[in-house]
């Protein structure tokens, strides 16, 4: 290849965002073209969109202008949708023209997973982006104020939240917390409002520590929310969801959090995947295809009990820094990185002031792991924009 080798990165997540920002840094000038594509022209911090859907923070606090965070004298940036990835002709179809690469980087995040639940595509709201967010929070306040115009409808004060994982855990911790600020505003007695949590698994945050998922149980529990644990939703309809044992909740808001599965394209682009994921090798690529790296969401990695670990913005940033240093490496002739996950441990927020986690080996809970919480929020901010965007982002 004698001309600039060219990068492309497909999506500005964790990991695509992480990857283009180490990549600025370790590139020399001219030894590549990066290009970073995303729908948005902004970054979206994942992990805190439980808040402003509940409506418990601004969506603006969850967003940071991508030019804000890249030097667009050593990344292109390109804000356009991608609509399809062609890995024989090394292109990649944008709604707005095309891209050729040299290198390409997969970042694209998930979809929400449905398992075929009749009715939940159609009619459940999901957590994944500002746009999806800013219309949750709008329709739960838009509830209240019809309810005022019709008090027999109760199915508007009824929210039921399908998966009880960390994404359905932390958004009804927020809701619980939100649910008094909206009865005072719109004069609504609380005893009238109803929060469901539904979980199909034996347990809430199936995987998670026993002790630490019965605190997080009751804290929610004495904040108004019922839980439905071992109980499937057989079906989703416009009036409501219906459960595996016969029951019916009558509500005008469904929002799933059930299951993640890679994005669509990648099947779409003939790519072998499991759930929309692929399995990447040690050197985070696909199989057979040594210039395309997946990362986050879209890929598998396994853990050495032969278990895929589950997707997170934590394994997203490791593998992006791993995915960086092999771009270059493999620009340079040189030798690959083998992707090894070091988790740094969990914590999961139950709203305001309450969170459960394991850090290291250590359990902590309450208002101790709420201030970790905070902590690995600062520490992502910092990693992507420094002591500025924790100034300016940061929630203290
Ligand atoms: C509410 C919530 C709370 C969470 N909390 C935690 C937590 O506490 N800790 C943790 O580790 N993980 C958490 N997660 C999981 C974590 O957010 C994801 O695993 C992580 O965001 C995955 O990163 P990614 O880089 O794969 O994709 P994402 O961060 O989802 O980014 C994908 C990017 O691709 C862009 N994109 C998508 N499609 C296209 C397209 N067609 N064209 C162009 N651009 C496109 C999107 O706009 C986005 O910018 C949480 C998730 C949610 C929803």
């Amino acid at each position: 290849m004698s001309r600039i080798p060219r990068i492309v990165i497909l999506g500005a997540g964790y990991g695509g965002i992480v990857t283009a920002i180490r990549l600025q840094k370790e590139l020399n000038y001219n030894e590549a073209d990066v290009t970073l594509v995303n729908k948005h022209d902004y970054h979206y911090i994942t992990t805190h969109l439980h808040m402003p859907a509940a409506g418990t923070d601004n969506p603006e606090n969850a967003r940071v202008s991508i030019l804000k965070l890249i030097d667009e004298f050593k990344i292109d940036f390109v804000k356009s949708t991608v609509v399809q990835i062609r890995p024989q002709e090394k292109k990649v179809i944008l709604e707005e023209g095309t891209l050729s690469y040299d290198y390409l980087v997969i970042g694209l995040g998930g979809e929400p997973e449905t398992f075929g639940i009749p009715g939940l595509k159609e009619y459940a709201m999901n957590i994944r982006s500002i746009n999806s967010v800013r219309f949750i929070r709008e329709h739960i306040e838009y509830q209240f104020a019809k309810f005022k115009r019709e008090p027999s409808r109760t199915d508007y004060l009824t929210f039921v939240v399908g998966g009880a994982g960390f994404t359905g855990i932390e958004f009804v911790g927020e809701l619980a917390d939100r649910i008094p600020e909206l009865c005072k505003e719109f004069d609504i007695d609380p005893s009238l409002v109803n929060i469901y949590n539904i979980e199909a698994a034996p347990t809430a945050l199936p995987g998670f520590d026993p002790e630490l998922v019965e605190y997080a149980m009751n804290v929610l529990k004495n904040k108004g929310v019922t839980f439905k644990i071992a109980t499937a939703i057989k079906e989703c309809t416009p009036e409501g969801v219906v459960l595996a044992t016969g029951e019916e909740i009558k509500s005008a808001t469904i929002i799933w959090t059930g299951g993640i599965r890679g994005n669509h394209m990648l099947e779409e682009a003939g790519f072998e995947t499991m759930r929309g994921r692929i399995k990447v090798d040690d050197t985070l690529r696909i199989p057979g295809h040594e210039n395309i790296y997946v990362l986050g969401d879209c890929s598998i990695v396994m853990s050495p009990e032969g278990r895929p670990y589950p997707p997170t913005a934590q394994i997203s940033m490791q593998q992006a820094e791993v995915c960086a240093h092999n771009l270059v490496a493999q620009i340079r002739n040189s030798e690959l990185q083998k992707f090894e996950y070091k988790p740094k441990g969990t914590v999961a927020s139950l709203g305001r002031g309450e969170a459960i986690g394991i850090v290291g080996s250590r359990k902590i809970k309450g208002g101790v792991a709420a201030v970790m919480k905070k902590v690995i929020d600062l520490r992502y901010l910092y990693i992507i924009g420094g002591i500025p965007l924790v100034l300016k982002k940061g929630r203290f």
